[in-house]
């Protein structure tokens, strides 16, 4: 079969022909429909996280189970199931019986520490595939897959309410299906903060009912601030230091900041303000199965539609 792997110096990709896997007990093997691209893979690829040559990238992965090792209950053949971030937690530890499992110390991560979505078949953890529902597309399934439930995710931690206000600081694939799942799902209002106007004119069509380009807002918290009194909750799916800090004083008090995006720097956070309003800030990680089934069913339900673009390759679809 052919796989996109991690070249031999461990900082960049190859398309190779490589050994179908074999399934063992607890397995299935899934013949992969989609796989999309993840900034992730980018990083994976380049040896951001320690090179891992030979390694099949894609963590976005969507296919049609076609074998199963023996002891498998959970799925059928003919399951259309992702391949995902979370391939396998231990089960067993504070977080994995806790319902953190993305916290899990001994996580495998498909596309990193395993073999992932980006060849012809693919061996899942059975217990970890979740299912696809009928009536959600596999291309747009793939993107759920990761930057759906990430996004939905951190909707989630952000407290979201119905009325309550929540600004998404990037509109870009992973701010765009945090705006959907904000308004669509939560019911929330929703502000969406960019440097590109292209981004926010999609965020505005996809439900935003503010936008402010970063670039031109002269002071873009106090915008927010005198616009909706602050908001309840803020995701920052931008890699920029910037908008975190403006996060941080875009939300009221008693206000929560996810933080998603990955700039590898250092936050300011107002010890003062962070005291004295009540702020919580977390950070938030992928999601766990229940996170991606819930994902999954608000997508076939229509509320949420992940914009991708299937490239002629059939490797892949891209979020854009
Ligand atoms: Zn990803
Ligand atoms: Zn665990």
């Amino acid at each position: 079969m052919r796989a996109v792997v991690v070249d031999n110096t461990g900082t960049g990709v190859e398309i190779v022909e490589h050994d179908k896997p074999v399934v063992q007990y607890g397995e299935a093997l899934v013949k992969v429909e989609y796989c999309g691209v993840c900034h992730t893979d980018l990083h994976v690829a380049h040896g951001d996280f320690g090179k891992v040559p030979g390694r099949i990238l894609g963590h976005e992965g969507i296919g049609i189970v076609e074998e199963l090792g023996e002891g498998v209950t959970s799925l059928k053949v003919g399951d259309r199931v992702s391949i995902a971030w979370l391939f396998e937690g231990c089960g067993h530890c504070e977080y994995c019986t806790t319902g953190r499992e993305t916290l899990c110390r001994s996580v495998k991560n498909a596309g990193y520490t395993v073999d992932g979505g980006m060849s012809d078949y693919a061996v899942v953890t059975a217990d970890y595939a979740v299912k696809v529902p009928d009536g959600l597309d596999p291309a747009q399934a793939s993107s759920i897959t990761c930057a759906g439930v990430t996004t939905y995710k951190a909707i989630k931690e952000a407290g979201a309410a119905p009325g309550q206000w929540i600004v998404v600081f990037g509109a870009g694939g992973l701010g765009n299906l945090a705006v959907q799942y904000a308004k669509k799902v939560f019911n929330a209002h929703v502000v969406a903060v960019d440097i590109n106007d292209d981004k926010l004119a999609l965020a505005k069509k996809v439900g935003a009912d503010i936008v402010i380009n970063g670039k031109t807002s002269s002071d873009v918290s106090k915008e927010i601030q005198d616009k909706t009194g602050g908001c309840h909750g803020a995701v920052v799916t931008a890699v920029s230091k910037v908008a975190f800090n403006q996060a941080i004083d875009s939300v009221r008090a008693g206000g929560t900041v996810v933080a998603v995006g990955l700039p590898s720097e250092y936050m300011e956070l107002s010890i003062v303000k962070t005291v004295l309003d009540g702020i919580r800030v977390v950070g938030s990680l992928v999601g766990t199965r229940k996170d991606l089934e819930e994902a999954f069913a608000f997508g076939a339900e229509g509320l949420v539609v992940p914009v991708v673009e299937k490239s002629p390759s059939r490797y892949s679809s891209f979020c854009i």
